[in-house]
C-alpha cells in the first residue's frame, strides 16, 4: 500500500482509462476524487465499489473541465473532503474527426478546453497545495497524438502537443519543489472514446467498422493489439512512487510500438 494517506484527484474519471487510473491509485491505498459525466447511478456505483473494493475514501465531483471555475471549486472540495491534493491525474478528454475544413468551430473550443486548458486550470489550481506539502505528483493523459499527428484530428493532436509542452514547463518549474509532473501517451486504448469515433471515422475515409478498426486504428500499432487502461494506469502508479522522484518533464509512451516508427 504504497500511496496510503495519498489523496488523488483524477479528471474524466467516471469512465475508461481514468477510471482505471481512480481503481489503480485506490488499490495502493490512495483516496480518491473521482469526475466525469454519466449517469448518477452508474457513477455511485463506481465511487461506492473503489471505497468497498480498497477500503479508501472516494469523492464524486461533477466539476465541467470547460468551466475554469468548477476545476477551482473541485480542487477546493478535494482539500475539504480528503484533506489535501497530492496526485493530480489530468485525464479528461474528448475526440472529434473531421478535416480542417469542415471541423465545427465549438467544436474545436471544446476540445481545447476539456483537453488542454483544464489542465492548465488545475496544476494552477494544486501547486501552492502540493509546494507547502513538499511533495506532489501531476500526470496528464496526452496520447500518441502529442508525438505524432493523423489527418482529420486538428484539435486533439493540437490539445494533446499542448499538453507534452505543458507538462514539460511545469516540471521546469516545480523541480526543486518535490513535485515531479510527466505525462503518458497512450496509443489506441479501448475505451467509449475509441468507439465513439468509429462512425466519424468511417464517414470521413468512407470505410466499414472493421476497416476503420484493423486498418486505421491498429494499423498504427505495430504489436496490432490494443493498449489496456489498466496497463496506463499501472504506469501512473509506478510515477508516484518513490523510485520515480527522479522522472519528470518526460512523456511516457505506452502505444504497442506506434510512435517508434
Ligand atoms: P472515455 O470517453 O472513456 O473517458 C473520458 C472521461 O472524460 C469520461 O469520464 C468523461 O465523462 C470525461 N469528460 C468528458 N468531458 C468532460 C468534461 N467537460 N468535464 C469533465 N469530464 C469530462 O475516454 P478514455 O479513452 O478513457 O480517455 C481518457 C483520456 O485518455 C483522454 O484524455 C484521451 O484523450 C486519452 N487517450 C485515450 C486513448 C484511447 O485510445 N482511448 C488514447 C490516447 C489518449
Amino acid at each position: 500500500m504504497s500511496l496510503k494517506n495519498r489523496n488523488a484527484v483524477i479528471t474524466g474519471s467516471t469512465s475508461g482509462i481514468g477510471l482505471a487510473y481512480a481503481r489503480a491509485l485506490a488499490a495502493e491505498g490512495a483516496n480518491v476524487l473521482i469526475n466525469g459525466f454519466g449517469k448518477p447511478e452508474d457513477i455511485e456505483s463506481e465511487r461506492a465499489a473503489i471505497e468497498s473494493d480498497f477500503g479508501v475514501s472516494a469523492i464524486y465531483s461533477s466539476a465541467d473541465m470547460t468551466k475554469p471555475d468548477q476545476i477551482k471549486a473541485m480542487i477546493d472540495e478535494a482539500v475539504a473532503q480528503l484533506g489535501g491534493v497530492d496526485i493530480l491525474i489530468n485525464n479528461a478528454g474528448v475526440q472529434f474527426v473531421s478535416p480542417i475544413e469542415e471541423f465545427p468551430i465549438e467544436k474545436w473550443d471544446q476540445i481545447l478546453a476539456i483537453n488542454l486548458s483544464a489542465a492548465f486550470h488545475a496544476i494552477r489550481a494544486v501547486i501552492p497545495i502540493m509546494k507547502k506539502a513538499g511533495w506532489g505528483r501531476i500526470i496528464s493523459t496526452a496520447s500518441a497524438h502529442s508525438l505524432v499527428a493523423s489527418p482529420f484530428k486538428a484539435a486533439y493532436v493540437s490539445a494533446k502537443h499542448g499538453l507534452a509542452g505543458l507538462t514539460k514547463t511545469a516540471a521546469l518549474e516545480l523541480a526543486t519543489d518535490g513535485i515531479t509532473v510527466n505525462c503518458i501517451s497512450p496509443g489506441y486504448v479501448w475505451t467509449p472514446l475509441v468507439e465513439h469515433q468509429i462512425p466519424d471515422t468511417m464517414k470521413a475515409r468512407g470505410l466499414t467498422r472493421e476497416q476503420v478498426i484493423h486498418d486505421v486504428l491498429l494499423d498504427s500499432q505495430p504489436t496490432k493489439e490494443f493498449v489496456t487502461a489498466e496497463q496506463v494506469a499501472a504506469v501512473a502508479v509506478f510515477l508516484c512512487s518513490d523510485a520515480a522522484a527522479q522522472i519528470t518533464g518526460t512523456n511516457i509512451s505506452v502505444d504497442g510500438g506506434w510512435t517508434a516508427e
